[in-house]
């Protein structure tokens, strides 16, 4: 058997923080702003400013630290990174080279932990644009956002765990409410490390893709390195020390330059900032404020409401999500627990504008056979508009549940009027049926329970054909 090349692969992530000022400056921090308006002479670099340290981005690198369980130095500070690029007008980045705020943490994946290195906090640079033939355009509204970088150790062994890494990232991320991790808007950026070896071998040399804005693109992106470094070994060559870009559109990565060394930037401590000093008190004080994260949360939908897997995975898609089922679901038993969590995932971008308790009063409406699902889903996007009393809606309008003998009268017409559907069914195409449950549904302005309809509809339908002595 040959001996595979397997892949070591290590992330480092940029995380854009959601502070309303800037790191050093009171500049706002805002995506999508007109290019060049939220700018001062601290972000711009000019000579003779100072920096000032904003506590909130300090608080939330603490917060998303102790979330991905790393620990928090009592003492920090900040460097320069010295080089020169148009998006840097200082011509040096502030960031923590020497004393990362955080380090030592892990993210569990479906493959394995992954172990975070460290979590430092640093100053974005501006942003440039090269889609016009003239000209590179720059914007500095992004110059000194914050940012924390988290870079884990090369414990990623398949694109497909760096994929499912980067998204407990952001739902972690997401749930201590510190980055909206809007890939598409540069709210996470990923330099993807990736090496190959054989099994036992030491690591071989890795290469580095800067600056990947999706999951997808990344997977693509070390898919092809995979391909690629293989190629080069198995015909005898070398992989060398990189910096590469992955292209979209041809889905290759390509060369951009030799990787930097540290000493290409020349770090020193920064002179105008004083060392960041922070007290246990204060460390613990932030651990105690911070929320469930998406995974116990889902485990305890799964153990305390008796979800299933993929009903409770949907629900700790955003915290907002997870925090209306929780509210809604306070006082239901498992049954219409479970009926609040079918309703939220079925629209969950129109069921975390209702109220918990309007969504806990639809459930139970559900759960009591008051209304179908079909009616709980219009009021609740009705309520998704407009606050007001479901129950009291459901019977002034006219909308409780057809059940009982009228149920059966309408099915009885439906059958009636379906013979085509009827004949097929006892011809033996069980599926016909469910043209005559359409029949009811629509006789009864989706008031009627499509299963009990079902139910009905066969029990009709073979009592018919029974009692019939010609068939
Ligand atoms: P550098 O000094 O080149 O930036 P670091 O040691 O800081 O390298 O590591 C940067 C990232 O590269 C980390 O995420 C780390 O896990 C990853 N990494 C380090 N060595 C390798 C390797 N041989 N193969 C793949 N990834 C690696
Ligand atoms: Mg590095
Ligand atoms: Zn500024």
């Amino acid at each position: 058997m040959r001996n595979e090349y397997v892949p070591v692969i290590g992330l480092e992530t940029h995380v854009e923080l959601l502070t309303k000022t800037k790191i050093f400056c009171s500049c706002e921090n805002r995506f999508g702003a007109e290019p060049n308006t939220l700018c001062c002479p601290v972000c711009m670099g000019l000579p003779g400013t100072l920096p000032s340290l904003n506590k909130k981005a300090v608080e939330y690198a603490v917060r998303a630290g102790l979330a991905l369980g790393c620990k928090v130095a009592t003492v920090s500070g900040f460097d320069r990174k010295n080089y020169f690029y148009p998006d840097l007008p200082k011509g040096y980045q502030i960031t923590q080279h020497f004393t990362p705020i955080c380090s030592g943490g892990s993210l569990e994946t479906p493959e394995g932990a992954v172990r975070i290195a460290r979590l430092h906090l640093e100053e974005d640079a501006g942003k440039l644009f090269h889609n016009r033939e003239d000209a590179t355009l720059i914007d500095f509204n992004r110059c000194g956002a914050p940012l924390v970088e988290i870079v884990t150790y090369p414990d990623i062994t398949s694109p497909s765990q760096a994929a499912d890494y980067i998204s407990a990232l952001r739902q972690v991320m997401l749930f201590c409410r510190v980055s909206d991790v809007k890939m598409n808007e540069g709210s996470l950026r990923i330099d993807a490390n990736i090496s190959l070896r054989r099994p036992g071998e030491p690591f071989g040399t890795k290469v580095e893709i800067k600056n990947i804005n999706s999951i997808k693109f990344m997977e693509k992106a070390l898919a092809y390195e995979i391909e690629r470094q293989t190629a080069l070994l198995e015909s005898g060559g070398v992989v060398m020390t990189e910096t590469r870009r992955f292209d979209e559109k041809s889905g290759k990565t390509e060369p951009m330059r030799t990787k930097e060394s540290a000493e290409d930037y020349g770090y020193f401590p920064d002179p105008d900032l004083e060392p960041l000093l922070l007290s246990d008190e204060y460390i613990e004080g932030l651990r105690l404020t911070l929320p469930q994260m998406p995974e116990e949360l889902k485990s305890r939908f799964i153990s305390d409401y008796a979800l299933s897997n993929e009903a409770a995975s949907r629900l700790v898609d955003s915290p907002d999500i997870a925090e209306l089922f929780l509210k809604s679901a306070a006082g239901l038993d498992n049954t219409a627990a479970g009926l609040a969590a079918n309703l939220i995932n079925s629209s969950p971008a129109e069921a975390v504008t209702v109220r918990p308790e309007r969504l806990g009063r639809l459930a139970e409406m559900l759960n009591s056979e008051e209304i179908t699902f079909t009616v709980a889903k219009t009021l609740l996007s009705e309520l998704s508009s407009s606050d007001f009393d479901p129950a009291q809606a459901a019977k002034e309008r006219n909308l409780t549940a057809i059940r009982g003998e009228e149920l059966k009268k309408l099915a009885k017409e439906a059958v009636k009027a379906s013979r085509k559907a009827v004949r097929a069914y006892l011809g033996g195409k069980k599926t016909a049926v469910m043209a005559v449950v359409g029949a009811v549904m629509k006789a009864s302005g989706g008031r009627a329970d499509a299963e009990k309809a079902r139910e009905l509809i066969i029990e009709i339908i073979e009592n018919e054909s029974g009692g019939d002595s010609d068939s």
